[in-house]
C-alpha cells in the first residue's frame, strides 16, 4: 500500500493497549499502535497503557488515559495538590531526571527530523532544585459561597479554585497571594464577577526579585476608586514580609487581558530589582522578565560564550525584550543594538542601561523583520547576531535579512525546538552552519524547553 492512502489502525472510540516510548512537546506521552502514533496525555514513558482514542488525524491520533497496566518506573508522586486540575504544570509525575532526558530527547529528535542536523547536543543544563523557581505570579480572584477564592481557573471552566500553594512558586509570591486573599475577605471587598462585569478585585500579581527578596503587589482592580485604601496598604504591609510597593491596576475591560493600561503607586516604590551577573534591572507590574532567574544566568552565559565577543564587535539583539541579553554582552562588545516590538520594553531597556551605566547600547522599537532592514540601509552592520523569538519563530523575511548582512556569527535562543529547526534549516541553505546546541531547562514541571545554538558563515 502508499504511504498516502495508509489507512489508520485505529478509529475513534476504540480503546487500545499501548506502550509509551517518549514525550511530545505538550508532555503528552507517545505510543506506537501498529506503527502508527498515539498521544496520551498523564503517561510516563514506559507506561503500559489502555487508552480510549478520542480524535483521529492523517498521522496520529489522541487518546485518554483508561488505565495503567504497568507503571512506568519514571513515575514519582507529584508535590503539588492542584497537579491536573490546574494545568500549569505538565510533568509532575515525572522523575526531574526522566523529565530532562525527555526534553533532550525532544530537541535532539527536531534537529534531526525537521532539520535534518547532526549536532552536537550538549547534555541539557537542569535546575539543582526543580522547584520554586519562579519570580511572578499572578491568579484571578473569585468568590464562593461568600468565601474569597484566589488561585486558578478549573480546567476548560471560569470556575476558580483557591490556591493551597504553588511548589514551583517563590514562597514569598505564594504567600502573598494568601495574605492578601485573607485581607481582601476580612476587610470585605467587592470581588469581581466576569459573567456580569460588575465588582471591583480582579487579579492579583506578585513579583518577588530572587537576588534582593523585594516582592511588589499589584492588585487589578475593575475601576478606578480604591475603597479603604490607606487600611488596604496598611494591614498588607503589616503581613508582607520585604514588600517593596503596592500597585493598583485598573483594567475595566471585560475579557481575558489581565493587566489594565492604567497604574496608580497606592505605596512605596513600582518596582523591585532583579540581578543577572553583575547586573541590575527594574522590574515594574508589566515589564516583560524571565520567570526562572537562576537559570537565566546560566541561557546567558551561555550565549556569551557561544557570541565569542573580542570587544570589537557590533551585536545585534533582535527581539530583546527589556534588553537584557543586549546589556548582559554590552561590556564585551563595541555596541549593542537591540530590536523589539513592545514600546514599554524599549523604555525599560533604555532605563535599564541607565541603571547599569552602559553608554554603548541603542535600541529601537518595531518588528525586528521590518527595523533590521532599516537599520542596514542607515549604515549599521552587525558582526554577531541574537535571535530570541516567540515561539512561532524568525520571521522570514528577517531570516534573509540576517543572510544577506553576512554576520560572522549568530547565537539563536529559542522556546521552540520545532520552529528552531525550521529556522536552522534555512540557515543552513543559505550559508551558515549550525554547530551546536545547548538546551537549558527555564521551566521544570512544565512540556517547556529552551535551547541556544550556536551558528557560523561558512567560510
Ligand atoms: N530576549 C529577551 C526577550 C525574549 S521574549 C529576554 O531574554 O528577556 C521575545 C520578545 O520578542 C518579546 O519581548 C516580544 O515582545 C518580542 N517580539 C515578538 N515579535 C517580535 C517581532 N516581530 N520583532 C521584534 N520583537 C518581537
Amino acid at each position: 500500500m502508499s504511504k498516502g492512502k495508509r489507512k489508520a489502525p485505529v478509529s475513534i472510540g476504540e480503546q487500545i493497549e499501548l506502550q509509551i516510548d517518549n514525550l511530545n512537546h505538550q508532555g503528552e506521552g507517545v505510543g506506537r499502535y501498529n506503527g502508527f502514533t498515539i498521544f496520551v496525555p498523564d503517561t510516563a514513558p514506559e507506561d503500559q497503557v489502555i487508552a480510549r482514542v478520542i480524535s483521529l488525524q492523517k498521522n496520529y491520533a489522541r487518546a485518554l488515559l483508561v488505565n495503567i497496566l504497568k507503571s512506568s518506573p519514571f513515575r514519582v508522586k507529584p508535590l503539588c495538590q492542584h497537579y491536573g486540575a490546574c494545568g500549569g504544570c505538565q510533568l509532575q509525575h515525572l522523575d526531574y531526571q526522566q523529565e530532562l532526558r525527555c526534553k533532550q530527547n525532544y530537541v535532539e529528535d527536531a534537529l534531526k527530523r525537521i532539520a535534518r542536523l547532526e549536532i552536537p547536543v550538549q547534555p541539557i543544563i537542569g535546575m539543582a532544585n526543580p522547584w520554586q523557581y519562579r519570580n511572578k505570579a499572578q491568579v484571578p480572584v473569585g468568590v464562593e459561597a461568600g468565601i474569597v477564592q484566589a488561585g486558578f481557573y478549573e480546567k476548560r471552566s471560569h470556575k476558580i479554585v483557591n490556591l493551597a500553594g504553588c511548589p514551583i512558586q517563590h514562597p514569598a509570591n505564594d504567600e502573598t497571594i494568601k495574605i492578601v486573599r485573607q485581607i481582601l475577605q476580612e476587610m470585605g471587598f467587592s470581588i469581581y464577577n466576569e459573567g456580569n462585569h460588575t465588582g471591583f478585585v480582579r487579579q492579583i500579581m506578585t513579583r518577588t526579585s530572587f537576588a534582593t527578596g523585594e516582592v511588589l503587589l499589584v492588585l487589578v482592580t475593575n475601576g478606578r476608586n480604591f475603597p479603604q485604601a490607606d487600611a488596604f496598604v496598611q494591614r498588607v504591609r503589616a503581613k508582607i514580609k520585604n514588600l517593596t510597593g503596592i500597585v493598583q491596576n485598573i483594567n475595566t475591560k471585560r475579557g481575558n487581558t489581565i493587566l489594565g493600561l492604567e497604574e496608580v503607586t497606592l505605596w512605596g516604590s513600582p518596582y523591585i530589582i532583579e540581578k543577572i551577573g553583575s547586573l541590575q534591572f527594574k522590574v515594574s507590574s508589566r515589564s516583560f522578565f524571565q520567570v526562572n532567574p537562576l537559570q537565566t544566568e546560566k541561557l546567558y552565559a551561555k550565549v556569551k560564550e557561544y557570541a565569542a565577543l573580542t570587544g570589537k564587535e557590533t551585536v545585534f539583539d533582535l527581539y530583546c525584550g527589556i534588553g537584557t541579553i543586549a546589556l548582559y554582552l554590552a561590556d564585551q562588545a563595541a555596541k549593542v543594538v537591540g530590536v523589539e516590538i513592545v514600546d514599554a520594553a524599549v523604555e525599560d531597556a533604555y532605563d535599564n542601561a541607565r541603571l547599569n551605566k552602559i553608554t554603548n547600547a541603542e535600541f529601537y522599537t518595531g518588528a525586528a523583520e521590518v527595523v533590521v532592514p532599516k537599520l542596514l540601509r542607515q549604515g549599521y552592520q552587525a558582526d554577531v547576531v541574537i535571535v530570541d523569538p516567540p515561539r512561532k519563530g524568525c520571521d522570514q523575511a528577517l531570516l534573509e535579512t540576517i543572510t544577506s548582512m553576512q554576520p560572522e556569527r549568530i547565537v539563536y535562543v529559542s522556546c521552540n525546538p520545532a520552529t528552531l529547526a525550521r529556522d536552522l534549516k534555512y540557515l543552513n541553505e543559505n550559508g551558515y552552519k549550525a554547530l551546536e546546541a545547548q538546551p537549558v531547562d527555564m521551566f521544570p514541571q512544565t512540556s517547556h524547553v529552551e535551547c541556544v545554538t550556536w551558528i557560523q558563515k561558512k567560510k
